[in-house]
């Protein structure tokens, strides 16, 4: 009983933590960054605790020989990808975007117009450019961390795919700081080893359980399940998969190639290698 409620209130209530956490710090007037690593620092430390409490995996708890590699990819991803961020955001922008509406009403549709963006990114990375992506599904276990484990190439498309049209249209700066936070902190949730169940939220949110399929070794099921935030664009596109009468892949990893590195250093080189193009 005490399960089941929590398996069902734990998504919610840490959306609900990490936003009004953030807006409190914005509030009083905290730097951007400093109320943005605040939060996803109590974010992540919130995750792995619970991620303890109410595993999916057992064993997902337990390093794979990956937490190192995942610390680099995060490291090296941020680097190349802030200051492609900084650059966007210094872009001229048209006054399109409904500024005067309340943060709490911005933020939904920054979601929508940004994932549709992602959406399509994500796609064409497994359609067309799965050396890139191989990298993400290469993880060999499902926890906080690996949302971090991308590319350099994969996090700088990233910020065009989603960031670039909010900026674009004129999002004003404290709903783009709330955006990358929310997106930051969400990821972690999203690929998390907490056994939650969003039931109807999980035609709304891209959530741990659709996630898991999204990383299930046969590329056949990791095609869908595509959104990083929402799931909405996946239930427009007819890419949402959610088997109800399996539980999602434990075995979870990446198909082909079957040689594919999983150190960082030759992780970052597999997409310049011509050998990983011919899958
Ligand atoms: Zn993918
Ligand atoms: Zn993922």
């Amino acid at each position: 009983m005490i399960r089941r409620a929590a398996q069902a209130l734990v998504f919610p209530a840490y959306l609900a933590f990490a936003l009004i956490a953030g807006d409190l710090l914005f509030a009083r007037g905290v730097p951007g960054i400093v109320a943005v690593l605040s939060v996803t620092a109590a974010c992540a430390a919130l995750v792995v605790v619970v991620e303890r409490l109410l595993p999916f995996e057992r064993d997902w708890n337990r390093g794979h020989g990956d937490l190192w590699t995942d610390t680099l990819h995060a490291a090296g991803s941020n680097l190349v990808a802030q200051p492609i961020c900084l650059l966007v955001l210094a872009w001229p922008a048209a006054a399109l975007w409904p500024a005067v509406w309340p943060l709490w009403a911005q933020l939904p549709l920054a979601v929508v117009v940004a994932e549709l963006g992602s959406y399509w990114s994500h796609r064409w990375l497994h359609a067309g450019l799965w050396p890139v992506h191989a990298v993400h599904h290469s993880a060999p276990r499902l926890y906080w961390l690996n949302g971090a484990r991308v590319h350099p190439i994969e996090a700088s498309l990233d910020v065009f795919a989603g960031v670039a049209p909010l900026v674009l249209l004129g999002a004003p700066p404290r709903l783009l700081t709330l955006f990358m936070m929310f997106a930051g902190v969400y990821r972690m949730m999203q690929h998390s080893n907490v056994d939650v169940r969003l039931g109807p939220l999980n035609w709304l949110f891209s959530g741990p359980e659709l996630h898991r399929w999204h990383h299930a070794r046969p590329r056949r099921q990791a095609d869908g399940n595509f959104g990083s935030i929402s799931i909405v664009w996946d239930v427009v596109f007819g890419t949402r998969r959610l088997p109800a009468d399996r539980r999602p892949p434990a075995d979870v990893g990446i198909e082909a190639p079957a040689d594919y590195p999983m150190d960082w250093a030759h992780a970052l080189a597999a997409p310049f290698t011509r050998r990983f193009w011919r899958v």
